[in-house]
C-alpha cells in the first residue's frame, strides 16, 4: 500500500481552457516534477452541457482536448501519476454527465465538488460575495451537505469560502460550519485546505483584510469531527503548481487535523 506524503500530491490545478488561468497540464507537471511530486491531478472546470457559463470554464468543444493534453502530459513525464480531474458545480441537471459522460465513457479519474455558486431561491448566487445572511449560509452548507451524499466527488474544494463574505465569526458562520462538517463525517467525504485562499489573503491585505480562506474557525470547529483534510495548490500557474501545499500541511498539522491518504481520497496512488 503506497502512501506518499501530502507534500508530493496536488489534485487541484487549472489549465488556460477556463479563461482565467494560463498553461496546459504539462507545464504544470514539468514544474511540480521538479519539487519530487509523486501524484499531480488537472482539474480545471468542468465544462457544463448547454456551454452554460462557460465565461470561466472550457467549452465543451474542448473536453477532448483537455483529456488528450492530460494523457500526454502522462506520456512525458511516466515517473509521476497524473491524474484527469474536473472541478464541478453541482447542478442536479448535470450529475448524469459527469456520472454517464465524464467517470463513464470518458473515464476520467475524480471529480472535485465545489460550490462557487449557491443554489438560493431559483437562481445562482455567488458564493464568495455577500454571503452573510442565515438564509445564504444555510442554502451553502445545504448545497455542500448534498454534494457530499452524493458518490460524485472525490472532495469538496473549499468548503470555507463563505468566510470570504464577513469580517467577523458569528453564530450563523458557525452554525454553516457544523452543517458542513458533519456532513463530511457522516460521508467520510474529504474537505480541502486550498492553498489558493492563502494566496489570496496576502493580496487582500491592508483594510480591505478578511479573514478570508482557510477560515480558521472553521478548521478549529473541525477538530471537533472525525473528518480528514486534503492539502492542495488550487494553481491557475504553472509556476504555481504546487504553490502553499507545505502551508496548508503545516496549517493542518497544527490544528491536529488527518491529512487523508490516497485510499481515503479514492485515487490511483503513485
Ligand atoms: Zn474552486
Ligand atoms: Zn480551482
Amino acid at each position: 500500500m503506497t502512501n506518499p506524503s501530502p507534500s508530493r500530491r496536488n489534485l487541484h490545478s487549472h489549465t488556460y481552457r477556463c479563461k482565467h488561468a494560463s498553461g496546459d497540464a504539462a507545464e504544470y507537471v514539468s514544474h511540480a516534477s521538479k519539487t519530487g511530486v509523486d501524484t499531480y491531478g488537472i482539474s480545471d472546470h468542468t465544462p457544463l452541457p448547454g456551454d452554460r457559463f462557460n465565461s470561466h470554464r472550457m467549452d465543451m468543444s474542448e473536453l477532448e482536448d483537455y483529456h488528450q493534453a492530460i494523457r500526454d502530459a502522462q506520456d512525458s513525464f511516466p515517473e509521476i501519476t497524473v491524474l484527469a480531474g474536473l472541478e464541478c458545480e453541482d447542478f442536479d441537471d448535470c450529475r448524469s454527465f459527469y456520472e454517464d459522460e465524464i467517470l463513464g465513457r470518458r473515464n476520467f479519474d475524480y471529480l472535485i465538488g465545489a460550490g462557487h455558486f449557491t443554489p438560493l431561491q431559483g437562481s445562482w448566487e455567488d458564493s464568495y460575495f455577500g454571503m452573510t445572511s442565515a438564509t445564504k449560509l444555510r442554502a451553502y452548507g445545504d448545497h455542500l451537505c448534498s454534494m457530499m451524499e452524493s458518490s460524485l466527488y472525490q472532495f469538496i474544494a473549499h468548503p470555507d469560502v463563505f468566510g470570504l463574505s464577513s469580517d467577523h465569526w458569528n453564530e450563523d458562520l458557525k452554525a454553516c460550519s457544523h452543517d458542513i462538517l458533519a456532513a463530511a463525517e457522516a460521508n467520510g467525504k474529504p474537505l480541502e485546505i486550498n492553498g489558493g485562499g492563502f494566496r489570496k489573503l496576502a493580496q487582500k491585505s491592508g483594510k480591505d483584510a478578511h479573514p478570508g480562506f482557510p477560515l480558521r474557525q472553521f478548521w478549529e470547529t473541525a477538530c471537533d469531527y472525525q473528518i480528514t483534510v486534503v492539502c492542495n495548490s488550487d494553481a491557475h500557474h504553472p509556476t504555481h503548481a504546487m504553490a502553499s501545499i507545505e502551508k496548508c500541511i503545516q496549517y493542518a498539522e497544527e490544528l491536529g487535523l488527518t491529512i487523508a491518504s490516497d485510499e481515503q481520497l479514492g485515487i490511483k496512488a503513485a
